[in-house]
C-alpha cells in the first residue's frame, strides 16, 4: 500500500512541478480557460441545477442573491446561521476570495468581520482604499463545521454564485486569501508559498494568490511578502502606493 501512495504523491508533486514550470515559462497562459469557457472549481456534471439556473441570470448582485435565495444545495445549509454572500463595491475594481465564513461571519453575515477581516480592512486601508471601495466574497457562502475547509460537493454547489458575482462586479483584479482559496480558484496543488506574488488568471482576471490574514495573526513576520503582493496589486491598478506603506 506504501507504493502506491508513494507513487500517488510523486504524481502530485510533478503535476504541481508542471503546472509551475507552464506558469513560469509562459507568464500569460491563463492556468483557468479563457472567458467564456468552462472552468469548474472541482470536477462535475454538467447538470447542476444551481448552474443551469444561473445560466439564465444576466443581472446583477441582487439577481444572483435572490437566485441564491434560502439556498439547501448543500449539506452547509443544516448548520449555518447567515448565508454570507459578500459584501462591498458592486462595481468594485479588487475583489477579496477566502474560503468560507468563519464564526463571526455566520453570526452576522458579513465576509471577514472577525479578527482576520479586521486584519484585512487595515490591508485595504493600507492600500489606500476602504472596504467599501473592494468587494470581498468567499469560495463558499455557509460555515463549514469547525472551520474544517470546504469538501467538493460543497465547492460544486456554491460555485456557480461566485462565478456569477465575479461576471456581474468585473473585477480587474482578484486576490486569493490563502492556501486553500487560491488552489481551489486556481485548480492547482502549488504550495501557497510558490503561488503567492505571482499572476493567475481565472476566467481572464488576473489573480494575485497572497497569505490568508488568519496566517499572519499566527505569522506577522509575513505581512512583508503580502504588502509587496498588494503593491504589485496596486501598480497593476495603477494606483499609487501609499507613503507609509511604500517601503
Ligand atoms: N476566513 C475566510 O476565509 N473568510 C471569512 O469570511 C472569514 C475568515
Amino acid at each position: 500500500m506504501r507504493g502506491g501512495e508513494d507513487l500517488h504523491e510523486l504524481v502530485r508533486q510533478l503535476r504541481a512541478e508542471l503546472d509551475w514550470a507552464r506558469r513560469t515559462g509562459l507568464e500569460d497562459a491563463p492556468l483557468a480557460p479563457a472567458s467564456g469557457q468552462e472552468t469548474p472549481l472541482v470536477a462535475e456534471s454538467e447538470s447542476s441545477p444551481a448552474r443551469a439556473a444561473l445560466a439564465t441570470i444576466t443581472g446583477g448582485l441582487d439577481e444572483i442573491r435572490t437566485e441564491l435565495g434560502d439556498c439547501r444545495r448543500c449539506k452547509l445549509a443544516g448548520g449555518r446561521t447567515h448565508i454570507v454572500f459578500g459584501v462591498g463595491n458592486p462595481h468594485a475594481e479588487l475583489m477579496f476570495i477566502g474560503e468560507g465564513p468563519g464564526a463571526d461571519e455566520d453570526q452576522q453575515g458579513e465576509p471577514f468581520v472577525g479578527k482576520a477581516g479586521q486584519l484585512l480592512t487595515k490591508i485595504i486601508e493600507g492600500m489606500g482604499m476602504q472596504r467599501s471601495d473592494v468587494y470581498i466574497a468567499n469560495v463558499v457562502k455557509c460555515r463549514p463545521p469547525n472551520n474544517r475547509d470546504p469538501e467538493p460537493d460543497e465547492v460544486h454547489a456554491c460555485e456557480p454564485f461566485l462565478r456569477a458575482q465575479i461576471a456581474a462586479i468585473k473585477p480587474k483584479v482578484i486576490v486569493t486569501l490563502g492556501k486553500w482559496a487560491s488552489q481551489t480558484l486556481l485548480q492547482t496543488a502549488m504550495p501557497i508559498t510558490r503561488l503567492r506574488g505571482t499572476w493567475s488568471k481565472y476566467d481572464g482576471t488576473p489573480v494575485m494568490p497572497t497569505y490568508h490574514p488568519a496566517y499572519l495573526l499566527r505569522n506577522p513576520e509575513e505581512k512583508r511578502p503580502v504588502w509587496e503582493d498588494m503593491k504589485a496589486v496596486l501598480g497593476f491598478l495603477g494606483r499609487p502606493v501609499p507613503e507609509r506603506g511604500r517601503s
